[in-house]
């Protein structure tokens, strides 16, 4: 009974693109109507496969960008310039197109709105996918569960979800990490995340908070490590790498 739910969870299903918008200069987000969804948590992601006339076939994960709303799917996806799949998703993709997916897969990098504990969130870049679906269950939910959002980009021209992220209610605290180049009239630190961040900006480990760190590889690490040398416990920690699909 079990298996067949799960592999029934995780048959590919038909996904016909109904809406496609620019995020930032690199970024879209495409929106998805998908044949029989059986939902998802916040966190969770798809397995997205392309298939070309002559059979070849290429799959990437990509994480859902909002909570669980009937058949829809939303993904937002950064471009690599030198990738495979997504360059064709964001610059080739029209309203209208299908292309197939599977899910929802990840049991554990998921956030449990039913748990009081306040939330710390770090994204790295396009990391902020998952940790979005998150903010947007907060905003959607009854209980005002604090939440902090530590969000670190190259640039402000990287920045998703701008204006969004500026209109949360109270209780969801962000603040921003710039690595390379800060807007004007910024006043904070420009470089990589630091422990100071997490003195500053995160939650005291005493609060026991549940951590969720997404991001690059190098910097997923770097803020687990943080994390855990600030004395937050290991199993409150739940990562996600975006690096390279079957490396991840
Ligand atoms: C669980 C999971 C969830 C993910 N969610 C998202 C998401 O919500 N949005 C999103 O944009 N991506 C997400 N990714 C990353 C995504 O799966 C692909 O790796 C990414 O889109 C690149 O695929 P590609 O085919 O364009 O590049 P590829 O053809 O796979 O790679 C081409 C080149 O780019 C490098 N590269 C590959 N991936 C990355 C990367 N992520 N960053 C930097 N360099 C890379 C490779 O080393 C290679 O040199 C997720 C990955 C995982 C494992």
């Amino acid at each position: 009974m079990a298996r067949t739910e799960v592999s029934g969870r995780l048959k590919w299903r038909v996904a016909t693109l109904t809406d496609k918008r620019a995020e930032t200069s690199t970024a879209t987000t495409l929106t998805f109507e998908v044949d029989e969804w059986p939902g998802h948590k916040p966190g969770q992601h798809v397995d997205l496969r392309l298939t070309a006339e002559d059979g070849y076939s290429a799959q990437r994960s990509y994480s859902m960008a909002t909570p669980a709303d009937g058949n829809k799917v939303v993904l937002t996806i950064q471009t690599v310039n030198d990738g495979e799949v997504s360059p064709y998703l964001t610059e080739m993709l029209e309203v209208g197109d299908r292309i197939e997916l599977r899910g929802p897969i990840g049991g554990w990098f998921v956030w449990d709105a039913s748990n009081p504990a306040p939330v710390l969130l770090l994204a790295g870049g396009s990391g902020i996918v998952p940790l979005m679906a998150m903010v947007r269950a907060r905003v959607r939910g009854e209980r005002r569960t604090p939440f902090r959002l530590i969000y670190s980009i190259r640039s402000s021209e990287e920045l998703m979800y701008g204006s969004e992220l500026r209109m949360l209610p109270g209780g969801i605290d962000v603040s921003y990490r710039y690595t390379r180049r800060a807007p004007d009239g910024y006043r904070g630190r420009v470089g990589r995340l630091t422990p100071r961040d997490l003195v500053e900006d995160g939650w005291p480990a005493d609060f026991a908070p549940a951590c969720f760190v997404c991001g690059p590889t190098g910097f997923v690490e770097a803020a687990a490590d943080m994390l855990v040398a600030d004395g937050h416990l290991p199993p409150r920690i739940k990562t996600e790498r975006f690096g390279p699909t079957g490396t991840a």
